[in-house]
């Protein structure tokens, strides 16, 4: 997790509809561009964010809507955090949420997966969250340079 000042550093909220979903991956690859990411690694930080996006949309504010705040910074060595957050609900146990095939969702519809999915494509992935005041999922990705 970078202390260090970031480079550069955006911004954005945008309301839990899941037609934002595409706007915050827009977003990001659009801030993205400074770095001039390989496709492989842009299409990974998309997928993750794209997950932890989702959750807030899906998870966040059953049966109502709310903001979810993207900040996206850049550090030294071509370091990528991006921390989103949202009002909501919360997760009471985050070691549990996080497991592999684990979903308070519709099992028709949710695998249970966006948090593996998460860690796969980033090199640390974090959760903060109080039950009733809402989650935080930082993502940090070091992008190794071309050859
Ligand atoms: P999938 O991502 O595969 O569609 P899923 O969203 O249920 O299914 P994860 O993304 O791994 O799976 O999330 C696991 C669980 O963590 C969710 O079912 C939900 O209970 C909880 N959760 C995740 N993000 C949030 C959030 N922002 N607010 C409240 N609960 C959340
Ligand atoms: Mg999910």
């Amino acid at each position: 997790m970078p202390r260090a000042k970031p480079l550069n550093h955006t911004r954005i909220l945008f309301t839990s509809r899941s037609v934002n979903e595409a706007f915050a991956r827009a977003a990001l690859a659009a801030f993205l561009v400074q770095l001039d990411p390989t496709v492989p690694q842009l299409a990974d930080i998309k997928t993750a964010v794209s997950e932890a996006v989702t959750n807030c949309i899906v998870h966040a504010y059953p049966g109502t809507l709310g903001p979810i705040q993207m900040d996206i910074s850049l550090f030294e060595g071509d370091v990528v955090r991006i921390v989103i957050r949202d009002n909501g609900v919360g997760i009471a146990d985050i070691p549990k949420a996080m497991e592999p095939l684990f979903t308070t969702g519709d099992p028709e519809e949710r695998a249970g997966l966006g948090f593996a999915v998460m860690q796969s494509f980033m090199d640390t992935v974090r959760v903060a969250s109080r039950p009733g005041h809402g989650t935080r999922v930082t993502l940090v990705r070091r992008l190794d340079r071309r050859a």
